[in-house]
């Protein structure tokens, strides 16, 4: 796989540096062992790493991330301990050495928290260096107070349990902070366009996380954001900085535009916008993958579903040409996961299209549905392929829950292993949504028999609920 590396200013190295002075405090090494200052981490990483289910049984856990053995066979939410990681000892002196408070004391807690439980749940690979969303951000405080704060309200919900903890002032004083910077720093957005950007962004994404807000005024506002860059003569749309921006907002248009009023959608066809896609979707993206272009045509798909959603009328042109669109579009072959996902996408706007606008012109209403079932099963055969383990398992839910809505009645089986995969999910990401996918779903099997086929984005829209998968 190609893909790009992100520069991380704080590069890690793995034997240089020293221990927390107090990691082996009180605990002589055994005199039988022959490396003497392994043992003691070891015997401590190894109990801290237990999921909590396990320590509550007392039952030996095998610590498989994210989802033990033990918990997936009791078919229980498994919240395991952090994958284990050199970060954790090298973390907290990278942080100090970057930033103190004016009072003199750290960020260190919650930014550390941060890079280790928080910034891979939001892309492909989790391995730091490709990841702009973990080290690289370090430098990038020191441009965007705005975005310090907003990572810090996000580690710290994270750690609560997000919108469903009753223990959030902490994240809400932080969110505070970044919004009052962000007001300033908007006004120089093309000093610092990426850390702008991303302060925008990370804020937008996490609104539904915390408040009881989609965060759709961020997503406006990062539009003009990057109205404002692409309209720069001095910025070219392959510009490595737009391809990162661009990939975040079409990805963000992607998972969460269906939201937004369609009269206050702005055209992601116009001009510049559609120029950096074309300019970059062949590239490797964290978010979007070598998806980009994919991503770009779903997301005008949600804005002309949520056209018909407010009572617009049909256009059997544009539905054709959107269709159309989505099975040309030529996936990556090189990279099998990436290959898996992007299939599962494709056939989740397909599925949209067709329950949202029905048939399309001289289809029967039976050939439209033996359509929907069989893009359905070959989403879920494409989903189910990818690993629990692998963190493309990050991407998922959106194009899970449109292929599960439709699998039969007489398929249990996959059925209880969509269960499991959005407790998966949970495991791994902390948002409480998964957890409320799998009731959604149980209530869609239950309406499907009863003639029932309103898809589950527009549930959720009709009841005004906030469903941020992504
Ligand atoms: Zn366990
Ligand atoms: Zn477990």
């Amino acid at each position: 796989m190609v893909s790009k590396v992100w520069r991380v200013r704080f590069a890690p190295s793995s034997k240089n540096q020293p221990l927390p002075a107090d990691s082996s405090a009180g605990k002589t090494p055994s005199i039988a062992s022959p490396h003497p200052e392994i043992p003691a981490l070891r015997r401590q990483a190894k109990s801290k790493a237990a999921c909590q289910e396990c320590k509550l049984r007392r039952v030996k856990c095998d610590e498989r991330y994210p989802v033990c053995g033990h918990c997936e066979r009791r078919g229980a939410v498994c919240k395991p301990a952090p994958p284990k990681s050199i970060w954790k000892l090298e973390m907290p002196l990278l942080i100090q050495q970057a930033f103190t408070k004016d009072d003199g004391t750290s960020y260190s807690m919650l930014l550390q928290y941060y890079f280790e439980r928080v910034c891979h749940i939001m892309v492909l690979d989790p391995e730091h260096s490709h990841n702009p969303l973990s080290l690289p951000l370090l430098h990038l405080f020191n441009q965007s107070s705005a975005l310090l704060h907003v990572v810090q309200s996000i580690a710290a919900a994270h750690k609560n349990g997000f919108r469903h903890s009753d223990n959030l002032t902490e994240c809400l004083v932080e969110r505070k902070h970044a919004l009052v910077y962000m007001q300033q720093e908007l006004f120089q957005a093309r000093k610092h366009p990426v850390a702008t950007f991303l302060a925008i962004f990370l804020l937008g994404i996490s609104s539904p996380w915390i408040e009881e807000s989609m965060g759709l005024e961020h997503l406006i506002g990062a539009r003009d954001v990057i109205d404002l860059l692409l309209n720069d003569p001095a910025i070219h749309p392959s510009d490595p900085t737009m391809q990162l921006i661009i990939g975040l907002y079409i990805w963000w248009e992607m998972a969460s535009s269906f939201s937004l009023n369609h009269t206050r959608q702005r055209p992601l066809d116009a001009g510049v916008i559609y120029e950096a896609v074309q300019a970059n979707q062949q590239q490797y993206h964290p978010l979007a993958g070598y998806s980009l272009g994919l991503f770009h045509i779903v997301a005008n798909l949600n804005h002309y579903c949520r056209r018909i959603v407010d009572g617009e009328v049909h256009d059997h042109r544009v539905e054709a040409s959107l269709e159309e669109q989505l099975l040309s579009w030529i996936p990556n072959q090189e990279n099998e996961l990436s290959f898996l996902l992007s299939d599962a996408y494709r056939q989740h706007g397909l599925i949209q299209l067709h329950r949202i606008c029905g048939p399309s012109e001289g289809q029967s209403e039976q050939e439209n549905e033996d359509l929907i079932q069989q893009r359905a099963a070959e989403a879920m055969n494409s989903l189910l392929q990818i690993p629990l383990t692998s963190s493309y398992l990050n991407f998922q839910p959106i194009p899970l829950l449109s292929a599960a809505s439709e699998i039969p009645a007489d398929n249990p089986k996959q059925r209880q292993e969509v269960r499991s995969r959005f407790k998966a999910l949970y495991s791994l990401n902390n948002l409480p949504v998964m957890l409320d996918a799998i009731d959604l779903l149980e209530e869609i099997w239950e309406l499907r028999p009863l003639g029932i086929t309103t898809p589950w984005l527009v549930i959720v829209h009709e009841r005004g609920q906030m469903f941020p998968l992504a």
